[in-house]
């Protein structure tokens, strides 16, 4: 039944289509002339550039993506009361929140999310901590145990997460600092102590300096129509593409004029930002083996059980005794239809059937094909 848009001559608003047109009305694209802390860890340059030249082209998330961010500013804030009555009773504060880090000749920016006051063992001025606070679905929290487990990971935004504090740690020149993770499910969380990384700073601050120069210097020797346009002329001075892989260039915001031909596919359903159906498929490619392997041994000991009781009547029962089990067979009964070929086909219906041809997106291999029942 369709819901009433008027009762008794009062207007009932849409409230859902309301709240969308607000927070996608509210969300607004800035200019950056900076590198932000937290895509100075992302792997590819040009991406970097695009964020400066090509803020305008970034497409507007839509209200749905917009209420999952409105819900992770939710949750961030009720961390924070947690962390403030948490800490406070053991001397540590939560000095201040939303901090924005010092100017730096690299040109990296960035606000870090809690500053937290650890009491100075040698006495005076607390010691400053950064600490970031993160969500995080349950699939991915239990793949991270450690700071390397962000460095490592072949997820792009937990690389992008550990330059990010690793770049407050070494700009606010903090002794070390803290993530803190959170599952928005259950609440289950973690936390991640990082130390300061010389070699790995030195690389993230000699990025941030190129890309922006680089920024500055397509804007000053290219004409603002060629940039929009993204003439020939001004590829030419961008920092050359990485190698195609669904992580990278598949989330990436400016695909559509980096590689206009691979963001237009007709027939291609956008799930970038779906981690879970990736890691299902990642998980079936990975346990083929094993099943196929799984399905063939249970043929094989059906044979031998079968080899074993041929003499049993239906309801009896014989146990293989082998060196390290005991298999116990009982005979039983399936029943199963025997209908005439005429009366086969009067009874039966046709259902959809979901055939999935599985690709690697970064090499093109042949992964095989599942079939599901609807
Ligand atoms: S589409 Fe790929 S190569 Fe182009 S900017 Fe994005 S990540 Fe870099």
């Amino acid at each position: 039944m369709k819901e009433p848009k008027e009762i008794n001559g009062i207007r009932i608003p849409d409230i859902p289509s309301l709240i969308d047109d607000m927070l996608v009305r509210g969300n607004e694209q800035y200019p950056a002339r900076n590198v932000w802390a937290s895509s100075v860890g992302h792997p590819c340059m040009r991406r970097l550039v695009y964020e400066q030249l090509a803020w305008r082209c970034k497409p507007n998330p839509d209200a749905g993506l917009l209420r999952i961010f409105a819900l992770g500013r939710l949750h961030g804030k009720q961390i924070f009361r947690d962390l403030e009555d948490a800490l406070e009773p053991n001397d540590v504060r939560v000095e201040q929140s939303e901090v924005r880090v010092p100017e730096n000749e690299w040109g990296i920016s960035g606000k870090v999310d809690a500053i937290l006051g650890f009491p100075n063992p040698e006495g005076g001025r607390r010691i400053n901590v950064p600490c970031e606070i993160k969500s995080a679905q349950a699939h991915m929290l239990s793949k991270l145990y450690s700071v390397d487990d962000l460095w490592n990971s072949d997820r792009v935004y937990h690389r992008q997460y550990a330059g990010q504090l690793l770049s407050y740690i070494h700009l606010l020149g903090a002794p070390f600092g803290i993530f803190y993770f959170r599952e928005k499910a259950t609440g289950k969380d973690r936390q991640l102590i990082m130390m300061p990384d010389e070699e790995r700073w030195r690389i993230i601050r000699s990025r941030a300096a190129k890309v922006n120069l680089l920024a500055r210097e397509i804007r000053t020797s290219t004409t603002q129509r060629n940039r929009e346009a993204w003439s020939p002329e001004v590829d030419r001075l961008m920092p050359p593409r990485v190698p195609w892989s669904s992580m990278t260039c598949g989330q990436c915001p400016f695909l559509h004029i980096c590689v206009p031909d691979m963001a237009v596919r007709d027939g291609v359903a956008d799930y970038m930002g779906d981690e879970e159906a990736n890691d299902c498929v990642k998980r079936l490619n990975e346990l083929k083996p094993a099943s196929a392997e799984h399905s063939k041994l249970n043929e094989k000991l059906k044979k031998f059980c079968s080899a074993a009781c041929f003499d049993l009547q239906v309801g009896e029962s014989r146990v293989l005794a082998l060196p390290d089990y005991d298999v116990t067979v009982k005979v039983g009964e399936r029943r199963q239809l025997d209908l005439p070929v005429h009366l086969k086909e009067k009874h039966t219906v046709k259902k959809r059937q979901y055939i999935n041809k599985i690709t690697d997106a970064g090499t093109g291999e042949d992964k095989g094909n599942v079939v599901e029942d609807s």
